[in-house]
């Protein structure tokens, strides 16, 4: 066995030290599930723990309900970021009206006034037979998982994406890759090329690519009029709110739609994208959103569909179709007929835990349809924005009405606000 060095030593002991609090929880009475095995970091004395992988707008929601409904419940949450950084308004952050720190916030809410045990640290495997989630350094035991992990990149489906690194970038996660595309717009020739490239569907947050066409058109008309922007379309028509967006693009010339028009190759060195039919574009600054499919630790763990992309679950419970006693939520879910945006992974993060709180206490989970809300943001000032209703028929989740504003304009920027401000608060306050 390799020896440890002393900072790996010490390093384990600090991952003991931060579970040390998870052993001692109250118990509610259950019989202690498992005892101490090599290995296990913290035993599951109460018998009613809920592990959470992902901090996120799923997650991070759904860790809270638990403890909300149930405080005898052991909610541990594993996340490896210590910040929450919002998806939604980040594409502001690329234009330069929001700061990335105004969308940046802490888990202290759900750990001091929830009591939710958050441990900085990646699940690296499941184990659904034995109840397990594997961490580096040993495992935790769970009566009820819930699966929040989000989306990864089929970075592999773009022929020279990976090597292009830092060059080409997505700021499809919010974080450092979107403070640098805003710097990458920032720093381009005044007559600059800047071409955005949307994905096929399914990807995270179908208006998003399109609201970030608005932002860096807007952008490009009041900071370098001479530049423009082409959009590279791997679908044949704009996917969401199409006649909104086209509308609002009336205001930008500089704006090329180019639909049908997938990405397949890209030569970081000669600045230049490559279409599924052979077209070539020219590019100063390129943003390429991958084709995207369930995070790395659901496919590792054989929770997706044959087509390893998305995660099939109960349209009530969100237990998976193929894990007894895993919940999946959030962007790496499909099947259900709802976008993958905050909203609805906020919605199904409450599902969820409703549904894992009944379950633990030996009732039936409630049937709760979830909701979508989406708004976008065309210009620093305008939004638009559209509202889904849906219902449980016969254990399924259907639409029951789709509506849209009937334009953009700036009271929809003020309910913007109050809906980013009260769902961040309803996610981690
Ligand atoms: C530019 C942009 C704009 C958007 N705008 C909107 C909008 O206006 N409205 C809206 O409703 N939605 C919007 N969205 C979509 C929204 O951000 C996502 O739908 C939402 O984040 C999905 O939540 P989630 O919990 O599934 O994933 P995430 O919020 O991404 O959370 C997943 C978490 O899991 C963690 N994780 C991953 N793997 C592991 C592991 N192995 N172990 C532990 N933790 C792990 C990650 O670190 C991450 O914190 C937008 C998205 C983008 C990119």
């Amino acid at each position: 066995m390799a020896r440890m060095t002393r900072r790996e030593f010490l390093k384990a002991s600090s991952a003991v030290v931060a579970l040390s609090g998870l052993a001692g929880c109250a118990s509610t009475g259950g019989a202690p599930t498992t005892t101490s095995t090599p290995g296990d970091l913290a035993p599951n004395r109460s018998g009613r723990r809920v592990i959470v992988i992902g901090g996120g707008w799923g997650g991070a929601t759904a860790a809270k309900y638990v403890r909300m409904q149930d405080p005898a419940i052991e909610v541990v949450l594993l996340e490896p970021n210590d910040k929450f950084i919002s998806c939604p308004f980040s594409n502001l952050v690329v234009s330069g009206v929001r700061s990335i720190e105004s969308l940046t916030f802490g888990y202290d809410g759900l750990r001091k006034q929830h009591g939710v045990k958050i441990m900085r640290e990646s699940a690296t495997a499941i184990e659904p037979d034995a109840h397990r989630v594997r961490l580096a350094r040993g495992f935790l035991t769970y009566d009820r998982l819930i699966v929040a992990p989000g989306i990864d990149f089929q970075t592999e489906q773009i022929e020279g994406l990976a090597a292009a690194g830092d060059r080409v970038l997505h700021a499809w996660k919010a974080g450092p890759q979107t403070v640098a595309l805003a710097q990458q717009l920032k720093e381009m020739p005044d007559d600059g090329v800047f071409v955005l490239s949307v994905p096929p569907a399914a990807y995270r947050c179908p208006p998003g690519p399109y609201e970030r066409a608005c932002q860096v058109a807007w952008y490009l008309k009041t900071r370098k009029p001479r530049a423009k922007l082409i959009v590279l379309d791997a679908n044949q028509n704009v996917i969401s709110k199409p006649a909104l967006f086209r509308a609002a693009w009336q205001a930008y010339p500089n704006l090329e739609y180019r639909a049908s028009n997938k990405v397949v190759k890209v030569d970081a060195a000669a600045r230049e994208l490559t279409t599924e039919f052979g077209d070539k574009v020219r590019y100063d600054v390129a943003n390429v959103i991958p084709p995207q499919r369930a995070a790395a630790i659901a496919v590792q763990a054989d929770l997706v569909g044959v087509d390893k992309r998305w995660c099939e679950v109960n349209h009530v419970t969100y237990e998976s179709v193929k894990a007894k006693d895993v919940h999946v939520v959030g962007d790496s879910t499909i099947g259900i007929p709802v976008p993958k945006s905050g909203t609805v992974a906020n919605s199904m993060g409450k599902i969820a835990a409703t549904a894992v709180v009944n379950l633990l206490n030996g009732r039936p989970a409630p049937e709760m349809p979830p909701i979508n809300t989406c708004y976008s943001w065309v210009s620093d000032t305008e939004v638009m924005a559209v509202i889904n209703a849906y219902r449980i028929d016969s254990g399924k989740v259907v639409q029951i009405e789709q509506k849209l504003t009937p334009g953009q304009s700036a009271l929809y920027a003020h309910h913007a606000e109050a809906w980013a401000t009260s769902i961040w608060a309803d996610i981690l306050a």
